[in-house]
């Protein structure tokens, strides 16, 4: 093992209090889903559920290793949210007993009457076109008697980010099409992170919320980056103006430069694409990007911090610098950040 290495910290009272934040957000009645698939986001599936379980009411994945995995943490009730295509998978789920939802006719040959005290979701399509039954499908199968009260109706938001979109209330209207259609009987769950955010009164049964409760959604200001993503500079140098650094010789010093290397790349997680400017902080005080990362190293500049030196940290993002802000400068979103980061950097999870 090398000593040095970028490393992932985890600060799971950070989640807890975003969530503790979102949940004020919406009705008491609502019951909070945290997402958790991609390993959390990123964050490592395993601590975070053990660390998380007595603040939501379930947990949300999309595999079904996520799903066994979860439940070997917890008894919290624990969704599948893109189902099972077949009928190995819905005897696991049934063994370990998770929920499941179906998001298309074909599905529903798995699922036995008693499947619904597992507590059966129906995926609706109200214009994201992306997964869930039309409202001629989901009539079909609310007249073959599969759904009923236990089971949850539920849709997702294309454009829930942005309120001003006339999209949300086409989905607003075509998801109360869909609760007529199974005579107003099930429960409900529309809002992801967005959706809860700009549309708390959608919060109904369940809310499902992933990215928010991670410190990712750039609106909240009373949300907390629950990551640092850190590295070790290994290497000071000054270089001359008019001297180039890193593939491409990108960055060209404009005048005589101090320039940190930090031990981190793209084979980490920091995206190859990363523009110079890109802030991060070295001791608490600013710095930017210096040249093009690559796959185990990134140059800063320091010139203006003449008392750092090798082995202080560089964080990439943080509470103090968000994850939005390294996000938003790259034309990228912070789920793609979190999910990026790769396992060779260490992780401690607290
Ligand atoms: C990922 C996911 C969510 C959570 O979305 P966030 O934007 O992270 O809050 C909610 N519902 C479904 C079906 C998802 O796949």
């Amino acid at each position: 093992m090398t000593t040095h290495s970028a490393e992932l910290i985890v600060d799971s009272s950070k989640i807890i209090s975003n969530i503790s934040h979102l949940k004020s957000l919406i009705s008491s009645d609502s019951k909070f889903m945290f997402i958790v698939k991609s390993n959390a986001y990123g964050h490592s599936l395993k601590e975070i559920i053990k660390n998380l379980e007595s603040y939501v009411d379930a947990f949300g994945v999309v595999r079904m290793e996520e799903a066994i995995l979860v439940r070997k943490t917890t008894s919290k009730p624990i969704l599948l949210m893109q189902g099972i295509y077949t009928e190995h998978e819905i005897n696991i789920a049934r063994e370990n007993n998770i929920q499941v939802a179906i998001h298309k006719m074909s599905q529903f040959k798995f699922i036995g009457k008693d499947d619904n005290e597992l507590g059966l979701w129906v995926k609706v399509n109200t214009g994201m076109n992306r997964l869930g039954l039309s409202h001629e499908e989901l009539k079909e199968a609310y007249e073959n008697g599969i759904i009923s009260s236990d089971s949850v109706l539920m849709t997702h938001m294309a454009c829930a980010d942005n309120p001003d979109d006339p999209m949300n209330e086409m989905q607003i209207n075509k998801f109360e099409k869909a609760f007529d259609i199974v005579e107003r009987k099930t429960k409900r769950s529309i809002c992801n992170s967005a959706c809860l955010m700009n549309f708390p009164h959608l919060s109904f049964d369940w809310v499902r919320s992933g990215i928010a409760a991670y410190g990712g959604e750039s609106k909240n200001l009373n949300l907390k980056t629950a990551m640092t993503f850190r590295a070790p500079i290994i290497s000071i140098r000054k270089i001359r103006k008019g001297e180039r650094v890193g593939y491409g010789g990108r960055k060209k010093a404009s005048k005589d430069m101090r320039i940190a290397i930090v031990y981190a790349g793209y084979a980490d997680g920091i995206p190859q694409t990363t523009i110079d400017g890109t802030k991060v902080l070295v001791n608490d005080k600013q710095a930017v990007i210096f040249g093009r990362v690559s796959m185990d190293l990134v140059s800063i500049d320091i010139t203006n911090l003449p008392q750092v030196s090798e082995n202080d940290l560089v964080s990439f993002w943080c509470e103090e610098l968000p994850i939005n802000e390294f996000s938003n400068n790259n034309g990228l979103i912070s789920y793609e950040l979190m999910t990026r980061i790769s396992n060779r950097v260490k992780v401690k999870v607290i």
